[in-house]
């Protein structure tokens, strides 16, 4: 189905292979890049001049940043309103450990609980908007979760294939929303191989992280967001879950948009990106630290933070030139590295987070101990989801 961007909002131009350049039509269904197999990015139109004017100040979800998201035409929006999270203070924890300032982005607070909502709010828009029948994903948990929400709001079919061992609460939620859901053995990378084999005929869009274009579109709005919350002003360092690096690829993107579009003044400097991976299953950290040429061999174990078993990230390229354009890096955080951040944020500041968030309170202090983070920095932490879902495997864990 080919559309046209006359008469809209959005500064939709173009989609380029994240290798090689070469471009490709945004008016079209693409999945990964024909040239290079490897993620397409969205470009915009960003030489005629658009003024922080075009913020929606009157739409409280991510969609006020409309001009700079590839969604065409505002009927085919699927929205619960995901997106502007709160960015909290810290104050307890700071002053604990003696830090001058330390923010966390509440991306529990989301439609759904994780903040998946986003990357599957503009997916399942865009899928609309392209005529397709239904969505299959592979899913840790969180993706499945928020697509098979969208896709029901959407009256699109869903396909939902998730690890057996997943947290009950996520495969019952797919569930209320009306998916479809199989349940395989081993990690998403197999659920990936499962997706292959049933949409063998390619009858149904598969939204797998970065093999469609608009979940990273959709993610990079938590970099919009906390640019303006905090005044057009940024962090000096940002700690993120890694999995499959949407979110630190997404952030990373709107803040170089940002800059293009001079949101962002010529002195503002853009944050050290810090990856959080689970030492359970952390192969971007091998690949970083030089043990393995890149993780198509490398061989996770499942984790408490679902979220980061991705063994085989697609976009591991494109997160090691965030952490080297960004002067960041990446940690890993252990099982109960992740428990003790959980119990920290809950007990100090009233944060029930998952796992990942957990592990993102507890590499900062990691970072901190080593001194790669300084205690006068300005310090903030994603946290990814609501902890609620969790529960069977962190219930009683509470007191340590
Ligand atoms: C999916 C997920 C992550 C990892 O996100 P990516 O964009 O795949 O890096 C982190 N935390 C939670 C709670 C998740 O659901
Ligand atoms: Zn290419």
């Amino acid at each position: 189905m080919k559309l046209v961007a006359s008469e809209s909002l959005s500064r939709l131009a173009v989609l380029h292979c994240s290798a090689c350049d070469t471009e490709y039509s945004a008016f079209d269904l693409q999945r990964v890049s024909a040239c290079c197999q490897v993620p397409l990015v969205a470009d915009y139109d960003l030489h005629q001049p658009l003024s922080r004017a075009v913020i929606d100040q009157a739409d409280t979800s991510m969609w006020r940043y409309g001009a700079l998201l590839p969604l065409l035409h505002e009927e085919n929006k699927v929205t619960l309103g995901e997106g502007l999270t709160p960015l909290l203070r810290l104050p307890r924890l700071a002053a604990r450990h003696e830090l001058a300032h330390l923010l966390l982005k509440d991306e529990g607070q989301n439609p759904t609980g994780s903040f998946k909502a986003r990357g599957l709010s503009m997916a399942v828009s865009k899928a609309k908007e392209m005529g397709v029948e239904g969505c299959i994903i592979p899913t840790a948990g969180n993706a499945g979760v928020a697509l098979a929400a969208y896709c029901a709001r959407a009256g699109l079919r869903a396909v939902v294939v998730m690890p057996r061992h997943t947290p009950q609460a996520f495969q019952e939620e797919c569930l209320w929303y009306g998916a479809e859901v199989e349940l395989v053995d081993g990690l998403i990378s197999d659920c990936g191989a499962r997706v292959r084999q049933r949409n063998a005929d390619g009858a149904l869009l598969d939204i797998s992280t970065l093999k469609e274009p608009y979940r990273l579109e959709g993610k990079k709005t938590m970099g919009y967001e906390i640019a303006e919350q905090l005044n057009w002003t940024l962090p000096d360092v940002l700690l993120y879950p890694a999995g499959g690096g949407t979110g630190l690829i997404g952030i990373w993107k709107a803040f170089q948009e940002m800059k293009q579009l001079g949101w962002l003044a010529p002195h503002v400097k853009l944050p050290r990106m810090v990856a959080v991976q689970a030492e359970n299953c952390c192969p971007l950290l091998e690949t970083y630290e030089g043990r393995q040429p890149n993780c198509h061999n490398y061989h996770g174990h499942a984790t408490l933070a679902n979220g980061l078993a991705v063994p085989h990230p697609l976009g591991e390229n494109m997160m090691l030139r965030v952490l080297r354009e960004s002067h960041g890096t990446v940690v890993s955080v252990s099982e109960e590295g992740m428990l003790d951040g959980m119990r920290d944020l809950g007990h100090q500041e009233g944060l029930f987070v998952a796992p990942e968030g957990g592990a993102v309170w507890t590499a900062a202090r990691q970072l901190l101990a080593t001194g790669a983070i300084h205690p006068d920095e300005k310090i903030l932490l994603l946290n990814t989801g609501n902890g609620q879902k969790y529960m069977d495997n962190v219930a009683g864990r509470a007191r340590g």
